[in-house]
C-alpha cells in the first residue's frame, strides 16, 4: 500500500419519499462543506436544461446548481469541475442506473459524494438507482415525510387522481411538471393510507 495514497472516497445517501426534506438535508451538508473551505459542487436534474435554476426545497430554501437532463450531461458538468472534493447531487433517481459508474469513478478519485433522491416510486416500488446507492454507501439517512391523511410518519408518497388533485390543498400536496409537460400532484402517505 502506498503511504501517500489519497483519502478514500465517501458516499453519503439521503433517501426517502417526496416531502421528507431530502433537499434541505443535502443543502445543509453542502453548506457545512463550504464553511470548511472544501471545493464543493452541487448538481441537480432537469428534464429540460433550459429550466435549470437550482435546488428549491419545499420550505422555500434555494441554492443555485447546474442541472443535467441525463448522465452524459452530468459527466460534462463534472468534467468542468475536476477539483471538486465534495460533489452533491439532488434528484438522483432521474439519472437511472447509469449514475452508478459515475459515482464509482468519483469515489475512486477520493471525492465525497452526497446523493439525495427518491427511494420509492409513487406506487411504492424501490426506485433505482437509490437502492443500489444505499447498499454501497458509507452512510444512509432514510427520511420519512408526514402522512397527509393521518399525520403519522410517511415512508411513501402517491400520485393523486384528477378529482383529488382538484380538491386537495392539503398538507404535503405538490404540483409538479412531469416529463411531458403535464401537471401531476402527489401526497406523502403512511402504509395504511397509501393507495386509498
Ligand atoms: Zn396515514
Amino acid at each position: 500500500m502506498c503511504a501517500t495514497a489519497a483519502a478514500p472516497g465517501r458516499l453519503e445517501v439521503i433517501a426517502g419519499p417526496m416531502f421528507a426534506g431530502k433537499s434541505e438535508e443535502l443543502l445543509r451538508r453542502v453548506r457545512r462543506a463550504a464553511l470548511a473551505g472544501i471545493d464543493t459542487l452541487v448538481l441537480t436534474h432537469a428534464f429540460d436544461d433550459r429550466y435549470a435554476e437550482g435546488i428549491a426545497t419545499h420550505t422555500g430554501d434555494v441554492m443555485a446548481a447546474p442541472a443535467a437532463s441525463d448522465v452524459e450531461g452530468l459527466r460534462a458538468l463534472l468534467a468542468e469541475h475536476p477539483d471538486a472534493r465534495v460533489i452533491a447531487l439532488d434528484e438522483a433517481q432521474f439519472f437511472g442506473a447509469g449514475l452508478l459508474p459515475v459515482v464509482a469513478e468519483l469515489l475512486d478519485r477520493g471525492a465525497t459524494v452526497i446523493v439525495a433522491g427518491l427511494a420509492v416510486t409513487f406506487d411504492a416500488e424501490p426506485f433505482p438507482p437509490l437502492p443500489e446507492l444505499m447498499a454501497l454507501a458509507d452512510e444512509v439517512l432514510r427520511l420519512s415525510a408526514v402522512c397527509a391523511v393521518c399525520g403519522r410518519d410517511a415512508p411513501l408518497h402517491q400520485r393523486l387522481g384528477a378529482g383529488e388533485a382538484a380538491s386537495g390543498a392539503g398538507e404535503g400536496l405538490a404540483l409538479t411538471v412531469d416529463a411531458v409537460g403535464g401537471t401531476e400532484s402527489y401526497q406523502a402517505r403512511c402504509r395504511l393510507h397509501h393507495g386509498r
